[in-house]
């Protein structure tokens, strides 16, 4: 069996007033977590990591471990929602665990969230290989191409996190299977360390140093003389015994004991997809998912850790900042599906669509004015010019040309003059009517009565039952003379 010697360190460092981190030390577990978010938010988180940790891996694979990551993650944001003062709080995570894989080999695996780190310095070797990948803003654009390492080593912005625990329902943990080698010393440590303190020296006091906690204190030490701008935790991690491994590793000859690495968004990815075939569902586009690379932020949220304080004068000028990357969606089994919000949303929505359309519908059609068509006086139903899709059309023809309009009204209908019903534009075309002299040009082929006058017998059926028939009986036009006056006549 796979045998550990440990050691660890944590330390306010020399300018933060609390340690916001919390350190790991178990049997065969081993965790740094670096807290952020305002007030105590920070260490609360940590605490709350480390704890959810150790309490929830079990079963010893490296999934137990992913999801007992995913348990810290769960444990804070249930906490967090008790207390306002803890809203938003978050943590980095960077555990290693001796697991046993589907084979029955023995492992090691570190899994990681945020932008703590591992190392390891191989036995026998003299050079530090920084295992985990940074979950954060600058190691994206390192990737993308537009920073290097050592740009963004010193970016202003290196503290933006683009994935930590405790800020979303699911996290994307990155996972690393590596193969045990008796010699081989393994370091996890926030940023604290590796921001005051150069990798070769670092690698130095591990080869220095035999003793764990000797090598941890002295990582500590040489960070706060660095400047200690941040909170430093340390743990180092020796493998004493690795069951014959070393032998193994020969044969395979694998340079970085790497034997499986699964980045958070191709484990997401694939979780998808398999839920997706169980429940039978056609396709299986959820496998092609964001971040199937794995070269992705993979998270749904910016995380800003305590700001950077800046270094001693004539430290390396940062390059300019660089605006982030737009968050990129996670999987659809990090969001919640169908909820009532979301079916009151819904029906608010149809309802808001259903009086809009019908307010539209009666603003376009229930109305009337009186207009010019082909030279005649007409009434339209609708609006001068239309409302929206609403076009107006011709209601009622009246016989009067539009050259008989008397003077008053000649304005108002050269421009449409808007009555609010059919009976009110009938009245009003009467008054028209009645303001028409008698010697009145007709219109083509019709011969109308003389407004206010004696009725001859050339008023067609057709006329009168348009103007002054059914269409105003009981309305106000009745009285007019001319409405009498014509209706009398009626033969
Ligand atoms: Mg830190």
């Amino acid at each position: 069996m796979t045998k550990f010697a440990s050691g660890a360190a944590t330390d306010v460092g020399q300018v933060r007033q609390v340690n916001q981190d919390n350190v790991l030390i178990a049997d065969d577990v081993f965790a740094v977590a670096d807290g952020m978010g305002g007030h105590r938010g920070g260490e609360v988180a940590s605490l709350v990591a480390v704890e959810a940790l150790q309490e929830s891996f079990h079963e010893r694979t490296t999934d137990a471990l992913v999801d007992a990551v995913q348990s810290a993650n769960a444990a804070i944001v249930e906490r967090a929602k008790g207390d306002p003062e803890l809203r938003g709080m978050g943590t980095t995570m960077c555990a290693l665990a001796r697991v046993t894989l589907d084979d029955g080999e023995e492992c090691l695996t570190i899994v990681n969230v945020g932008d703590s780190r591992a190392y390891l310095l191989k036995a026998g070797e003299q050079e530090l290989f920084q295992i985990s990948e940074d979950h954060s803003l600058v190691q994206t654009l390192v990737r993308q191409g537009q920073l290097t390492q050592a740009e963004a080593a010193v970016h202003p912005q290196r503290n933006i996190l683009t994935r930590a625990l405790g800020i979303d329902q699911k996290v994307l943990p990155d996972s690393f299977d590596l193969l045990p080698v008796k010699g081989d010393r393994y370091l996890l440590c926030s940023d604290g360390l590796f921001n005051e303190v150069e990798e070769t020296r670092i690698a130095e006091v591990l080869l220095t140093l035999t003793d764990p906690q000797a090598a941890c204190e002295e990582l500590v030490r040489l960070a706060n003389e660095g400047g200690g701008r941040d909170n430093i935790s340390v743990v180092v991690v020796d493998i004493t015994d690795d069951a014959g491994h070393h032998t193994m590793l020969e044969a395979r000859s694998d340079e970085h004991r790497v034997v499986q690495i699964v980045h958070g968004t191709d484990r997401a990815a694939e979780q998808v997809r398999a839920a997706t075939v169980a429940a039978g569902a056609a396709g299986t586009a959820a496998a092609t998912g964001p971040g199937a690379n794995g070269s992705g932020p993979g998270g749904s949220t910016v995380i800003i850790e305590a700001p950077v304080i800046p270094g001693p004068p004539g430290a390396a000028a940062a390059p300019p900042a660089t605006a982030p990357p737009g968050p990129v969606p996670v999987v659809a089994s990090n969001k919640s599906t169908f909820t009532w919000r979301v079916a009151l949303f819904l029906l608010l929505f149809v309802g808001v669509f259903a009086v809009a359309a019908f307010a539209i519908n009666w603003m376009g059609t229930n109305s009337y004015y009186v207009g010019i068509d082909n030279s005649e006086v007409v009434i339209f139903q609708g609006r001068p010019g239309g409302f929206l899709w609403y076009q107006p059309k011709v209601e009622q023809r009246t016989q009067i040309a539009e050259s008989a309009v008397p003077a008053e009204f000649q304005a108002d209908v050269a421009k449409g003059k808007t009555e609010p019903s059919l009976q009110e534009a009938v009245a009003y075309v009467a008054r028209m009517r009645a303001g028409i002299p008698t010697t009145a040009p007709p219109t083509t082929g019709t011969s109308l009565p003389a407004a206010g006058g004696t009725s001859t017998t050339a008023v067609p059926e057709a006329v009168a039952g348009n103007i002054l028939g059914g269409a105003v009986s009981g309305g106000p036009v009745s009285t007019l003379p001319v409405s009498s006056t014509t209706t009398t006549t009626k033969p």
